[in-house]
């Protein structure tokens, strides 16, 4: 009780200090980072430094992006209730937690099966409902195709293909884009049947590994 006590405190400080005065503004954005317990969605020992102000290791040498990563993709890719989404990279399943929180119609890929197992019971038990696939997510999730927002969560060399064909026209996606060691977080749209590019700065993701992602 003392613990969940403490949680819930360093949930509030890190909303404030590492969100908002980092200029974060969307209300569901913020809302929503206030009720997702991050500790859940870590490995037990990494539970106490689970609102620190960076990324956090998930195992199978992966991570899990420093709460205002998370919340910069959040605000940029503007999810809505009821809105078709699609991740790739599910992770420790903290950033659908994030988007099922506020409604979105969310599917995410996972080429690690362990992961996406460790995510698939935790949402649940937070009684999130989200579609999970193990597979290469670089070539999308065409059964559900078209979403009106795609997140890409790991790195690649290029935008894939594959996901600009699955987006809906006036669709958006966030996706870290750059070599293996820094990235630039792009917001791409789709409109008018052309893509426009907006970079929103420099960030540091895994790699995103497969068919059209780095080789694996
Ligand atoms: N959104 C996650 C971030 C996890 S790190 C979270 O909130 O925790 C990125 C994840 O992308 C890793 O779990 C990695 O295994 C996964 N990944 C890398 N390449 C992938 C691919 N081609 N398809 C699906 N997942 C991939």
């Amino acid at each position: 009780m003392q613990e969940e006590l403490n949680f819930a405190e360093m949930r509030k400080r890190m909303v404030e200090t590492q969100i908002i005065r980092r200029g974060i503004s969307d209300k569901k954005v913020i809302d929503a980072f206030l009720k997702v317990p991050r500790e859940r969605f870590v490995p037990e020992n990494v539970k106490p430094f689970a609102y620190e102000d960076g990324p956090l290791s998930i195992g199978e040498g992966q991570t899990v992006s420093q709460p205002y990563m998370v919340a910069l993709m959040t605000e940029a890719l503007n999810p809505a209730y009821g809105v078709k989404t699609l991740e790739i990279g599910t992770g420790s399943g903290y950033q659908s937690a994030i988007l099922a929180e506020i409604g979105a119609e969310l599917y995410s890929v996972e080429r690690k099966s362990a992961l996406a197992e460790r995510a698939e019971k935790v949402l649940k038990e937070l009684g999130y409902n989200v579609r999970i696939k193990v597979g290469d997510g670089t070539l999308g999730w065409a059964e559900f195709a078209p979403y009106e927002r795609i997140i890409v969560t790991a790195g690649g060399p290029e935008i894939p293909a594959s996901l600009v064909a699955q987006m809906k026209e006036g669709g958006m996606m966030v996706m870290p884009v750059g070599d293996t060691f820094s990235q630039d977080l792009l917001l791409v749209r789709k409109s008018g049947g052309k893509m426009t590019k907006e970079n929103l700065g420099g960030c540091q993701f895994v790699k995103l590994l497969g068919a059209e992602g780095w080789q694996v």
